[in-house]
């Protein structure tokens, strides 16, 4: 499942190879579910549009369009578990489970491919999209603490809580868990402002190293281009259970939390 790091490659790379492009025409699939805006609305939106960038918000990939006429809107693809946003030469040919190939004004084609069908494309038109929850990159640690405070639920599943904070996924929670020294299932209520402080920098710095390693690789998921990330290779405990604690050696051990398979260290993460 892409997660923030791994979006954010997506969506960069899709903004430097389309900014500033005018969609020319648009074929969609129009399978069920992945249309949450029907073919027949979305086909004239982007028709015509110029793409002025291409951003991360929470999981959203967000399009910025400016129509012939009218209000500005966005074009939404939300990846969902197999999605991939890939720019592709017209001569390619188009993969099974494409969903959407939009004939840009360079003669390439953005495509939305997902077999799963976990993915959601959509048109937003009610002002900028923010998406439901705080930014994790950007948050201060003021507004971090106050995302917990009184909160009975455990910190794993409160820093998967799209409400609360958009874009953290298993993977960067588990890691930045670890680097922060909490046990996953410590009530996030409780849990003192220093070590809050300590897992804001420890979620940031998690975050800010996946992206600059194009995201982790596991899965289906692949960047812009189609090539896979490498942040798989820096986990310190996802997918690492029995094998030893970067810190200290003791084997990584794996619970379900909030029906989430979650890896810390019994003996760094008190
Ligand atoms: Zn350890």
């Amino acid at each position: 499942v892409p997660e923030l790091p791994e979006v954010e490659t997506v969506a960069n790379g899709v903004h430097t190879r389309i900014a500033g492009e005018t969609v020319l025409d648009a074929t969609f699939s129009g399978l069920a579910p992945t249309f949450l805006t029907p073919p027949h609305i979305l086909g004239p939106a982007l028709i015509g549009a110029r793409i002025e960038g291409v951003r991360r918000v929470g999981k959203h990939i967000v399009c910025d369009l400016t129509p012939p006429a009218g209000e500005p809107t966005q074009f939404l693809v939300h990846l969902g578990m197999t999605g991939r946003l890939l720019v592709s030469q017209p001569e390619v040919p188009r993969p099974p489970h494409t969903h959407a190939a939009l004939a840009l004004s360079s003669g390439r084609e953005l495509r939305f491919i997902d077999p799963r069908r976990f993915g959601r494309l959509a048109l937003h038109t009610a002002g900028p999209f923010t998406g439901p929850g705080s930014e994790p990159l950007t948050i201060s640690p003021d507004e971090f603490a106050r995302l917990f405070r009184g909160r009975k639920l455990a910190i794993k599943p409160a820093l998967l809580h799209q409400g609360l904070l958009h874009g953290v996924g298993n993977i960067y929670a588990d890691e930045s868990l670890h680097l922060a020294r909490i046990r996953p299932s410590t009530p996030a209520g409780r849990i003192s402002r220093p070590r809050l402080d300590r897992l804001h920098g420890a979620l940031q710095s998690v975050l800010r190293q996946a992206i600059a390693l194009g995201g982790s690789s596991v899965s289906d998921y692949v960047d812009a281009e189609g090539h896979r990330g490498f942040f798989q290779l820096q986990h310190r405990v996802y997918a690492r259970t029995g094998l030893p604690c970067s810190t200290c050696s003791t084997p990584i051990r794996r619970v379900v939390l909030g029906g989430r398979s979650t890896h810390y260290c019994p003996r760094c993460q008190r």
